[in-house]
């Protein structure tokens, strides 16, 4: 299939002509005609499948086809996400994709000045991307009328639930028309019970739209797993980036002070690093990000948060350094590299503390993934796994337990269809090379606290 088959205007196939894409990705074959037909959409997509295009191009021109009366510019179509680096994504997307067109866009989130923005919402805006607080800021001084919405896109809206935007969310509904009057899409990577309950209030006999299966890893990631022990996680990483002559590479931690550590050590091994994550000024993640994207900085260390929705072209390696206490982050974390039909390599470093986190990602994504033990690196068979504690002692030296705590989200992703006790190899190091033995040893010492 072609662009040309879907229906899109000229305007936009030439701006589509301009970005080099052969041909719609899956979710915009899917998504586009019915968009375009008028039809409330729920659709399941993580992000790296096209799906800002997916929503992005039919909404472009279901506004160009049907102009403001001449004067009045109110927002006719708004898109909410959760994060600042997504929002300016998307804007950057209207913007690619509608410069043929005569419309205007404008994208608000919060960290930054509200001034400019006002003044901007003030000249008048036909397409609005905004994340829910500073929406709502604006929603109550005034500065924003939403009662002319069109067209409501929630992005990721999984992740809005995650990071507790629902009644966000609801107070920014009420500002809106009736649903019945006007289109409404939602984008999500899962489908949660939440999830469900937030399309039954929004979406109006929706169309149903998965391309792939949920949870399912993208089959062109290559995923390996060096098993290493916890103080040795920097310098492996040091030497795969250097040896292999990684050139961008996104390294994930669990924790903002992690991220911070890890990028000041690599930074003293000789390699550009920069850490992004919500402590910083939105000046500080934009400059990490425009360096990295632009190649000045080779390294990029995030949290899962901050890492959500960042859209970086072809990026060839993503690292977990730390798994994430949440199975279904591992699938968002590797979903960066590998995008719109470029092939990546998602590499994670698990020490013994984090075994059990990998069963729970090997269980989510069913499947055993191939674990290497890089030379010199092997698993010290007599360091015994500790609780892994979030916001200190990461990645770094060996942690004493003092308060035995459990990681946030442990408990979850029990029952999937390996089963398997603590000692069992799918998911342990047992199946690692080449210390077959010392390894076995290592992934029976692996239990829980
Ligand atoms: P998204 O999933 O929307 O974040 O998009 C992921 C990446 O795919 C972005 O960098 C887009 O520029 C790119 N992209 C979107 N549609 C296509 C397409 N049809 N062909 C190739 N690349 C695409």
């Amino acid at each position: 299939m072609v662009f040309e088959d879907l229906g899109l205007s000229a305007e936009l196939l030439r701006a589509i002509g301009e970005q080099g894409y052969d041909e719609p990705t899956p979710i915009q074959q899917r998504a586009i005609p019915l968009v375009l037909s008028g039809r409330d959409v729920m659709a399941a997509a993580q992000t790296g499948t096209g799906k800002t295009a997916g929503f992005t191009l039919p909404l472009l021109q279901r506004l160009s086809a049907n102009p403001s009366a001449k004067g009045s510019r109110p927002v006719r179509a708004l898109v909410l996400t959760p994060t600042r680096e997504l929002a300016a994504q998307i804007d950057e997307s209207v913007r690619t994709y509608g410069k043929f067109l005569p419309l205007k866009a404008a994208v608000v989130f919060g960290g930054v000045k509200i001034n400019p923005q006002i003044e901007q919402l003030r000249r008048g805006v036909d397409i609005l991307v905004a994340t829910p607080g500073r929406l709502l800021d604006h929603a109550s001084q005034k500065t924003v009328d939403l009662s002319k919405v069109e067209i409501l896109v929630l992005d990721e809206a999984d992740r809005m639930l995650d990071m507790g935007f629902i009644h966000d969310i609801k107070r920014v509904l009420a500002l809106l028309p009736a649903n019945v009057d006007r289109q409404n899409l939602l984008f999500s990577a899962t489908f949660s019970d939440d999830i469900k309950r937030l399309a039954g209030r929004l979406l109006n006999d929706p169309e149903l739209v998965e391309v792939a299966p949920q949870n399912a890893t993208a089959d062109r990631i290559e995923q390996v797993i060096h098993p290493v022990d916890k103080i040795r996680k920097r310098e492996l990483l040091s030497q795969l980036i250097s040896v292999g002559n990684w050139r961008q590479v996104l390294v994930f931690t669990r924790t903002k002070h992690g991220a911070n550590r890890l990028a000041e050590q690599l930074g003293k091994d000789g390699l550009t690093a920069a850490a992004i994550h919500g402590n910083k000024s939105q000046g500080a993640r934009t400059r990490a990000l425009a360096g990295f994207k632009a190649g000045d900085v080779r390294i990029l260390v995030a949290t899962d948060l901050a890492a959500r929705g960042l859209d970086i072209d072809q990026l060839p390696y993503v690292v977990n350094f730390e798994l994430p206490n949440v199975p279904e982050d591992y699938v968002h974390r590797i979903g960066r590299t590998a995008r719109a039909g470029l092939s990546g390599q998602a590499v994670s470093l698990v020490c013994v503390d984090e075994l059990k986190l990998l069963r729970d990602i090997e269980r989510l994504i069913r499947r055993e993934l191939p674990k290497i033990v890089v030379q010199g690196f092997a698993v010290d068979p007599s360091i015994a796994a500790e609780p892994i504690v979030n916001g200190r002692g990461q990645g770094g030296g060996q942690r004493k337990g003092p308060d035995g705590g459990r990681g946030r989200g442990q408990g979850r992703g029990r029952g999937g269809p390996s089963g398997g006790g603590p000692g069992s190899s799918p998911g342990g190091l047992a199946g690692s090379r080449p210390r077959a033995a010392g390894n076995a040893r290592h992934s029976g010492r692996a239990r829980r606290p």
